[in-house]
């Protein structure tokens, strides 16, 4: 099933002269290494391959700053009618909320992992048992016969690393393993990228977890552990908003913790009065995007997001009661 919706994928983008490329807002390693990944391995391919991220991006988050993905658009291409979009690791069209890919006539190929896929393209390649976007791609590159650059391979190895938690999460396998180990030899190194993406923190990333850390709050004997990072925090600290990823896992790593939360205050003027809403699941006794899902977000049953106008007592309590519904 899913290897004849990889091959109609890959004859889609053989036949396609023109692309366009994007991922979701908020990128995070598994999207920019997927897109840089493919769109280098359309590149080898001799195609007019262009990248679209929303120009409120940037700058993109500091540990992927690096990422070599000069010449990325921020409007659409005036050509836009002409190109095949591809959206890649997006769960649903929404993720990419920009209006001009929703025009009449553009034809969609949707490239992605998430269980809750809408499967919103002309053609869709959608394996919640890839532990990344970026597995996908890497299988893309056999699949078109590609040779896998250093380049494509550090890309791609950033996919796989951030988004199996270092080989740490429940969708480690063998075969992201065995991915790894042909990243390597195609020349990714493990120690640069976890220098670049995990210890090269800018110290406001510090101050902003001490600040989390410090107020972290424990609900029904331990099940839920959570925090909050209120606007004046990301102020007074000099953080952005991307500067708060990873704290939630910190949350989730205290003994007897079902489902970790981390509720933070967005910061843009048009999002003032909005909390984004993150989500882990510990062991697989709760499906957070379920509970994400119900709330107006999504995402995998074990890492899941939401943005809300809740207040953070009110929404702990929705989270809470359906957390215990779950847990019978
Ligand atoms: P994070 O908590 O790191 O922002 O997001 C964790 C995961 O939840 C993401 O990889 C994504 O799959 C999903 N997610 C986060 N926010 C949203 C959202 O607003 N909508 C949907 N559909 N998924 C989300
Ligand atoms: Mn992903």
């Amino acid at each position: 099933m899913v290897g004849t919706e990889l091959e109609q994928v890959a004859d889609e983008l053989r036949s396609a002269d023109k692309l366009l490329l994007t991922t979701h807002e908020n990128p995070d390693g598994d999207a920019l290494g997927s897109l840089l990944g493919l769109h280098l391995l359309l590149r080898q391919l001799g195609k007019d391959a262009a990248m679209f991220l929303a120009a409120d991006e940037f700058p993109l988050p500091h540990e992927y700053r690096h990422l070599p993905i000069d010449g990325v658009l921020n409007a659409p291409p005036t050509d836009l009618a002409e190109r095949l979009v591809v959206f890649l690791d997006c769960g649903n069209i929404d993720r990419m909320p920009v209006d001009f890919l929703r025009a009449d006539g553009i034809r969609i190929v949707n490239v992605d992992h998430h269980h809750d896929n809408t499967r919103f393209g002309e053609v869709n390649v959608v394996d919640p048992s890839a532990s990344c976007t970026a597995e996908l791609v890497w299988r893309l590159v056999h699949e078109l016969g590609a040779e896998l650059t250093p380049p494509m391979a550090e890309a791609l190895y950033i996919g796989l690393v951030t988004d199996t938690g270092r080989f740490m999460y429940r969708n480690t396998g063998p075969e992201a393993h065995r991915m790894a180990a042909e990243l390597i030899e195609a020349g990714a190194s493990p120690h640069a990228v976890n220098r670049q993406v995990f210890e090269s923190l800018p110290f406001r990333r510090i101050e902003l977890l001490a600040r989390g850390l410090q107020r972290v709050q424990r609900f029904d004997d331990g099940a839920i552990t959570t925090t909050y990072l209120s606007r004046d925090d990301f102020v007074e600290t000099g953080a952005d908003e991307t500067d708060s990823e990873g704290i939630v896992d910190h949350l989730r790593s205290v003994e007897g913790t079902a489902v970790a939360v981390l509720v933070r205050d967005l910061l843009a003027e048009d999002r003032a009065g909005l909390r984004k809403v993150s989500l882990r699941a510990v062991d697989g006794e709760v499906d957070v995007s379920r509970i994400a899902r119900g709330l107006g977000g999504g995402g995998h049953t074990q890492a899941a997001g939401f943005t809300t106008a809740l207040e953070t007592p009110e929404l702990l309590e929705r989270v809470r009661a359906e957390v215990g519904e779950q847990r019978g």
